[in-house]
Formats: structure tokens, sequence, C-alpha cells
């Protein structure tokens, strides 16, 4: 039996080696005139590939109910299979790159092995449309392929100097399939207000919550990069899948994660300082723990003199930006930027089993192109493996 992978990315890879493993005639189209380019750019090119803090949470779907099926029928598998590749972990903090630190020589390894196990790959091939008759006829920019299956692991729109454009939803559409909406996820935030060149250049630890009203829909902590269009950093990154359209969303900022307890105990924290540095002004018992541009960003949007000291001022203000500091969302940056593509094929069109659409027997998919996304962390990877991995071809053909 013959199987066509388009797209020769981490999922295609992986699909690859474990079709070709279980005996299948394997070829993989790839449009670049090299498999993984994204790849090896990933985790700063260290690769960070999986992570031990496997909470579902992690992950983003429209359909959570069929991405926990594809999930419990195959987290187990990923480490077992980077074992059988040869790839030896480096774990930091639960997060695996490989020992290499490498996220070329960690491509190579997969390509070696792909090679190694008789898959062909034709590079330099981009496919152009996929009809469905007795077989798959695959037209690409470079001839015409028959196969019996077809996989499609052509990714999102994310990154598209890569090689990922979103051709490939095109082509799902085209064999019957729908696209759950797509959007950048892991990006950059732009915001509403006109302050942001105040505190570009900024980067400090915080609490970020993304709210639309008074609903909280994602809390995350870690460091925030203040930029001249408005936020950036691992923890807002987390926060981005759930922007897409919505015109009322608000990232209130806590500045002062290291203090415990509420805005009173923070007055009363502030007090205490005040008390024990009684000529210090408001600016000066602020710089103990805040950065000199943040400071004096909230006391320009107070209207407050640098020399004023803290009885004068006024509290619960202060004590808000603080704890509670709202940055107006407008939109996230744009697919160009973002490394990861929120939305895609629904995982309701496949079989959660075999990673087969219900739509068009002997079409399957992995990777990206699926309505699938994770936070930062070797997640969106994780779920690359996971689905390539899950991946059961009917024997229906020899
Ligand atoms: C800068 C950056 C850093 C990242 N770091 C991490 C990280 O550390 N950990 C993590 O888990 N995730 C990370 N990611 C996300 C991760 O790289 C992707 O989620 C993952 O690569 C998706 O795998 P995929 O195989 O589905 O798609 P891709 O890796 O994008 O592969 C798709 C392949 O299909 C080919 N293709 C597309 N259309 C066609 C066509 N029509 N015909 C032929 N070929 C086609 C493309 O050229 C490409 O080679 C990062 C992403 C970026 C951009």
């Amino acid at each position: 039996m013959k199987i066509g992978i388009i797209g020769g990315g981490a999922a295609g890879l992986v699909a690859s080696i474990n079709l070709a493993r279980k005996g299948y005639d394997v070829t993989i189209l790839e449009a670049n005139n090299k498999c993984g380019k994204k790849l090896a750019i990933t985790g700063n090119g260290h690769c960070n590939y999986w992570n031990t803090d496997q909470d579902l949470n992690h992950y983003t779907s429209t359909n959570k109910e069929i991405f926990s099926k594809i999930y419990d029928l195959n987290n187990h598998k990923v480490l077992d299979f980077f074992t059988s590749v040869g790839i030896v972990p480096k774990i930091n903090n639960g997060y695996y790159y490989p020992f290499s630190k490498d996220a070329s020589s960690f491509v190579s390894s997969l390509i070696r092995l792909s090679l190694s196990l008789n898959v062909k790959i034709i590079y330099e091939t981009k496919v152009e449309d996929i009809k469905k008759g007795e077989c798959f006829l695959v037209k690409t920019n470079n001839g015409e392929y028959q196969f019996d299956k077809v996989i499609l692991a052509t990714g999102g729109k994310s990154y598209p100097k890569t090689g990922s454009d979103g051709s490939g939803y095109d082509l799902a559409k085209k064999l019957g399939h729908s696209i759950v909406p797509t959007y950048p996820a892991l990006v950059q935030i732009i915001g509403q207000d006109n302050y942001y060149k105040d505190w570009a250049g900024v980067r400090s630890d915080a609490i970020v919550s993304l709210k639309n009203g008074d609903t909280v829909l994602k809390v995350d902590k870690g460091e925030v990069q203040f930029t001249d269009y408005g936020l950036s950093g691992i923890c807002i990154f987390n926060l981005s899948s759930l922007v897409k359209d919505n015109k009322d969303l608000t990232i209130e900022l806590n500045l002062v994660p290291w203090f415990q307890g509420n805005k009173k105990d923070l007055i009363a924290y502030l007090d205490k300082l005040q008390e024990e540095f009684p000529t210090y002004s408001i600016k000066e018992i602020m710089e103990g723990f805040l950065h000199y541009k943040l400071i004096n960003l909230i006391l320009k949007l107070l209207k407050i003199e640098h020399c004023a000291l803290w009885k004068d001022v006024p509290q619960e203000k202060i004590a808000s930006l603080l704890m509670t500091f709202p940055f107006r969302v407008k939109e996230t940056k744009s697919f160009d930027d973002a490394q990861v593509t929120s939305g895609g094929i629904p995982l309701n069109e496949i079989n959660p089993c075999t990673m087969e659409s219900n739509i068009c027997p002997g079409l399957y998919f992995a990777g990206e192109i699926l309505d699938v996304n994770g936070d930062c962390g070797g997640y969106n990877l994780g779920f690359a493996w996971m689905s390539a991995l899950n991946i059961e071809v009917a024997n229906d053909k020899n």
C-alpha cells in the first residue's frame, strides 16, 4: 500500500517513521528544499519537544473531548518513540530538550531514520490539488503522484516562511472538510493605548489575567516584556490564542507578584514603608520593587508628582494599578510572528482512534493543521508527535 504524506515537518517526519516501521511504502512530498524547517528553529534552536507537566489545560481545542481521547491513546507513546529514535533527553524543570540542545541535529536524526526505513522524500514539491477516486491523485508543481492513502501534515499558517502557508486547509476543504476559524497563537499582543513607549524595554515578572469584562479567561505568570506596541513574553503568548476577534478583552497585570495579600494589605505594607522611611517620596518607596519606567508611568497616569509622599496620594488607585494594571487588548500580532495556529480541521471530522477523516476515507491528519494548539513549553510539538503516532491506516489494500 502506497502512503503519501503531504508535508515533512514535525508531524510528517514522525508519521513517516511510524508507518514505515509497520511496513508501508511511504513517500513524503515537501514544498521546501529540506524537511523540518520550522522544527529546526523551535525552542530558540534548542527544540523543546515535550513537557512532564501534561495537565490538559495546557492544550486548547474547540473539541476538548475528542482531543482528550487522542491524548489518552497516545501521550505515553511519545517518550518511548524518541528513545527508539536514539534521542537522549535533557530535562530542565520538566521541559524536554535533546541532550545535544541542537534542534538541527534532532531534525537530522528524524530524517536519517526515515530514509533508512526506505521512506522516499521528494523535495521542492508543493501539493496544489488532491482528487479522490479509486486512489488519491495528488497534483504538485513537480508532477502528479498516486497514493492509496494520504496524510495531510502541512502544519497551520504560522511562520509561513518555514513552509506552513495554510495551503493544507484548502486541500482539506476540497476534500469536503470544514475549518474552525484560524487565528495566530503564541504571539505578541498589541494594546489600544498610547503610552507604551513609556514602558518599552522593561522586563518584569507579573501575574497576567486575560479577562472579558469580569470573567477571567486564563491566568499565567512569568516574565512580561513591555514593548512599544504592547506586551510580549511566554506568559503573554500563552494568553494569545484566546484573543481572537473579541474587542472587549483586558489583561490585568499584577506587577507585585511577590506580594502575598490583597489591595488593603498592600496599602498597609506601603504605609509601613513610609513610616520606616518618612522622608522618601512615593517614587522612592516604589523603587524598592518596581522598574523606574513602570513607576513613572503609574505616576503619570494618576497625575501624581514624583516628590509626593504616600500620605498625600490616592492610595487605592496606586494599589489598584500595582495589583490589577488594566492593559486594553486591541489584537494579536499576525501569523508572520505567531509560533502556532489556533483553529483548523475540527476534531469531530476525524476518528480519534486512527486520525482518519470521517468525511473522506483514506485521508488522515496529523499536527498543527488540526484544531489543537498548546501553551509554550513543548505542547505543540507534543501534539504533533501524539497525532502522528496515532495514525492507524486501514489495511484495505495491498
Ligand atoms: C519560532 C518557533 C518556535 C517554536 N518553538 C516550539 C517549541 O520549542 N516547542 C514546541 O512544542 N513547539 C514549538 N513551536 C511550534 C511547533 O514548531 C509547531 O507546532 C510544529 O512544528 C507543527 O508541526 P507540523 O508538522 O504540524 O507543521 P510544520 O512543522 O509547520 O510542518 C509542515 C510542513 O508541511 C510543508 N507543507 C505545507 N504545505 C505544503 C504543501 N501544500 N505541499 C507540500 N508541503 C507542504 C511545510 O513546508 C512544512 O515543512 C515553535 C514554532 C515557531 C514558529
